[in-house]
């Protein structure tokens, strides 16, 4: 796969953009040895654009004498701050992940409490005497009714995506 890199001709200076994947539609950015990850995201980037105002820059593909040149001979963009940008990415990564795992771990538990509560609903017509059998009709109506709500709970709860 291709690399590239964005080059200021004015200030020969350049921040290597990586490939580009096209799932997340973003370069991979700088990437840290010591991290062994790309920053995977556009800040580093946007700093350059930001720095580079009004200047003119090139993108250079990868396997070229000239992308080879800049990199042997040019400035790398805030080449000594690269691992804490991708050091601060990840972070975000294992924050957003915790974020995720927390929501779901609520979901599960409110599914608990509806189910909890469904099941007290269906004791308390359990033990209700009718007094006549029309009223006898509607309350097994109503017992059929959590049961089968309870049954939709407890599919939704096995579900994979749920687990
Ligand atoms: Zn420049």
């Amino acid at each position: 796969m291709r690399d590239y890199l964005l080059y200021c001709t004015y200030c020969s200076a350049y921040t290597l953009l990586h490939s580009y994947d096209k799932e997340s539609g973003t370069f991979l950015g700088e990437y840290s040895l010591l991290h062994n990850e790309y920053t995977r995201n556009s800040v580093i980037l946007h700093k350059f654009l930001l720095a580079h105002l009004g200047h003119t820059l090139r993108t250079i593909p990868s396997k070229t004498d000239e992308y080879m040149n800049i990199i042997c001979t040019a400035t790398h963009f805030l080449e000594n701050d690269i691992d804490k940008y991708v050091e601060e990415s990840l972070e975000q990564v294992r924050f957003h992940e915790m974020d995720r795992r927390s929501e779901r771990e609520i979901g599960r538990v409110q599914l608990h409490i509806v189910e909890h509560l469904l099941q007290r609903e269906l004791e308390s017509l359990t033990n209700t005497k009718a007094a006549t059998p029309a009223e006898g009709q509607v309350l097994l109506g109503k017992e059929l009714g959590i049961k089968r709500a309870i049954e939709v709970l407890k599919e939704v709860r096995s579900d994979r995506q749920f687990a």
